[in-house]
């Protein structure tokens, strides 16, 4: 028995002293696969009644999702992004990020059990001034209205949602075109819009809401060369554009934070033909 134990523990020395060589050698190796590629998928309305370049039908979500799924994607949140980006965090092997934009009823109408069912989470990017008019003066329409401020505060309470900050009155063509500079403006007027449109509807949200945003949505994808360090002057580290490819994500490199890119989910497009068109 005792020759028997010595036997096994020689052994287990064995594999603890292979275990551990070749645990050396795995940093290497690591570093070397620590990139993800990261689609960031780009949704407007969920409606029925009508399907276009910004609306896609329910059922086409819920498929997209499915699909997505199928072939071996996991949602993932902002939150956990920004941890892999900054290097404290882990991804997936194939992460896919959901966003929704302008804050349409509609996403909280059909969109929120169809994420919840599908095991999905997405980023809602509001927008001030559309929600404080739904807020003060329409009853929920699922066709037109707007979240409200409560309605925003469920969703981000949900566990499903995080709110993002699509400006409060900038998502206008008219003055400037989104939050870019007019050609008239100083770089300081520039700056002073920017930053009092930013931090009122960063107020309204905690407020109204009880919700900090967890990253900033260009309307229409627009910016100039300020844009980008007023905002992260403000605290916003994390940045969505429209540049519409796949992310390429390496992990303790959180410079890409500041330009993430999305794809459109154009909903006169088949879940096939979408994803097919865009590599996925
Ligand atoms: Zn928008």
């Amino acid at each position: 028995m005792k020759i028997f134990r010595s036997f096994l523990s020689a052994i287990l020395l064995l594999i603890s002293l292979a275990t551990s060589l070749w645990g050396m050698k795995a940093p290497k190796k690591a570093l070397a696969e620590e990139t993800r590629s990261l689609p960031i998928l780009m949704y407007h309305s969920v409606l029925k009644s009508q399907e276009g370049t910004y609306t896609v039908h329910p059922q086409t979500l819920e498929k997209d999702l499915t699909t997505l799924k199928g072939r071996g994607y996991t949602s993932v949140t902002l939150a956990e992004v920004k941890g892999y980006l900054k290097g404290e965090g882990e991804l997936p092997e194939k992460p896919v990020l959901i966003t929704f934009d302008d804050g349409h009823y509609n996403n909280m109408h059909y969109a929120w059990k169809i994420l919840k069912k599908q095991g999905f989470s997405a980023v809602l990017n509001v927008i001030g001034c559309f929600t404080e008019y739904s807020s003060s003066h329409e009853k929920d329409h699922v066709e037109y209205s707007h979240l409200t401020w409560d309605e925003i505060g469920v969703l981000a309470r949900s566990g499903v949602f995080e709110i993002g900050h699509h400006s409060y009155a900038m998502h206008a063509y008219k003055p400037r075109f989104g939050i870019t500079k007019m050609p008239s403006e100083s770089a300081e007027d520039y700056e002073k819009a920017l930053r009092e449109d930013t931090l009122r509807l960063e107020y309204a949200l905690l407020k109204k809401s009880g919700v900090r945003p967890v990253a900033y949505a260009y309307p229409f994808g627009a910016y100039d060369e300020e844009s980008e360090d007023i905002l992260h002057a403000l605290g916003y580290e994390a940045i969505f554009t429209c540049y519409e490819r796949v992310n390429a994500l390496k992990k303790g490199d959180a410079t890409k934070l500041s330009r993430l890119y999305r794809i459109n989910r154009d909903g006169t497009l088949s879940t096939e033909d979408f994803l097919r068109k865009h590599g996925l």
